[in-house]
């Protein structure tokens, strides 16, 4: 997707903020716990790389990511700290990871001797491997003893595999009911005294349990969502034990402002028809952007005033309702700050029914990303 510079619809990273929520979260750890900044996802829509500088340079000790192909970008762009992908890759990529010394999940038995047959190559190095639980998440990883004893059996004097790290995924460790987590920690619990040897790095917590709950005799915190400022549990819990300073803001101004007579609608499908003369401007983005459709009806920020989005939002620019007339070129702010008001990504992810993770990541590869 081309990334339209020539537009005034951007979006900004104010990267002290994202600086911060790390060197918070760091010194709130134990003593030889290590972070690694989940960046996947271009870095929850902040952008790669330049997340992955400010976290590395904040003390973050690696990277996780979802997919291999964002493990080698950050590779190709010399970062050289540990990485670690979070999704189960295709057995044949094995050894492109081994060669780049990136680390992978392991779930089953099958998956290391359908990797084996490519890791072979006597230059290559071992491929470094988490080992990954079931514990309730449902989602990648061991569900039994069994299942596990037995992929350690194929690793066990197979030089092609190193054991780097043992973890699980929490289903609702951002949730106030404790009573799933604890199950899930008792799993996890009963998983690692049957391990033989402990692996360098034992680890279960995304943001919300690195927040809110006393870590199980780990050493490794896969920080997320709050390092880029955002409660992982929306609204639901609202004390953290520092304060998480957002790091996005999504800012355009008015391509074109005119009046609409009583009656005269907007947009495709013509849904609104202004009750009174009507002062109209457009927002140059849409859809296409990330900025959903269900969000007509919602509003954004002219002035420090909340403007109504009227008319469905179409592929590339909404309308919106102004107090008054305004010229073309006036800022609008779409998630963030003007004047008094303000507008926070989990405001619009609860006006389009979703989360915040879901709206930061949408928004596309068309808005460029500017550091502030
Ligand atoms: N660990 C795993 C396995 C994940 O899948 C994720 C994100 O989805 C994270 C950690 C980071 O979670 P959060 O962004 O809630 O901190």
């Amino acid at each position: 997707m081309v990334t339209a510079t020539l537009r005034p619809s951007r979006v900004e990273i104010n990267e002290t903020a994202i600086a911060h929520n790390v060197q918070h979260a760091i010194a709130g750890l134990p003593d030889q716990t290590a972070l690694f900044a989940v960046v996947k996802a271009d870095a929850y829509g902040h952008g790669l790389l330049r997340v992955a500088r400010i976290a590395q340079a904040a003390g973050a000790s690696g990277f996780c990511v979802a997919v291999l192909d964002e493990a080698l970008a950050l590779r190709r762009a010399g970062f050289t700290l540990p990485i670690l992908v979070l999704g189960i890759i295709e057995p044949e990529y094995a050894p492109i990871a081994a060669a780049n010394h990136i680390a992978v999940p392991v779930g089953d038995a099958d998956w290391l001797r359908r990797a084996e047959k490519g890791l072979t190559e006597e230059s290559l190095p071992p491929l470094t491997i988490h080992l990954a639980l079931d514990t309730g998440m449902g989602r990648i990883g061991f569900r039994t003893l069994p299942a596990l004893q037995e992929a350690l059996s194929v690793i066990a004097g197979q030089p092609a595999f190193h054991i780097e790290g043992l973890f699980t995924h929490f289903a609702t460790a951002d949730e106030p009911d404790p009573t799933y987590f604890k199950m899930q920690v008792e799993r996890f619990k009963t998983f690692l005294a049957a391990l033989p040897e402990r692996p360098k790095y034992v680890h279960v917590a995304n943001s919300a349990t690195s927040l809110w709950h006393a870590a199980c005799d780990c050493n490794l915190v896969r920080f997320g969502v709050a390092m880029y400022g955002l409660n992982p549990s929306g609204r639901s819990i609202e004390a953290t034990p520092y304060p998480l300073e957002p790091a996005l803001t999504l800012k355009s101004s008015l391509s074109f402002v005119k009046q609409i007579e009583a009656g005269e609608a907007v947009s495709y499908g013509a849904t609104y028809h202004a009750a009174k003369d009507e002062w109209i401007g457009t927002v140059p983005l849409g859809y296409a952007d990330g900025w959903q459709r269900r969000l007509q009806g919602f509003h954004v920020l002219v002035d420090g005033q909340a403007c109504e989005i009227v008319g469905r939002v179409c592929m590339d620019q909404f309308m919106i309702r102004l107090p008054h007339e305004v010229p073309a070129g006036t800022p609008v702010v779409l998630i963030g700050q003007s004047g008094d008001a303000s507008i926070s990504l989990q405001d619009v992810a609860d006006y389009a029914h979703t989360i915040h993770y879901e709206i930061a990541c949408g928004l596309s590869e068309r808005l460029p990303r500017v550091s502030v």
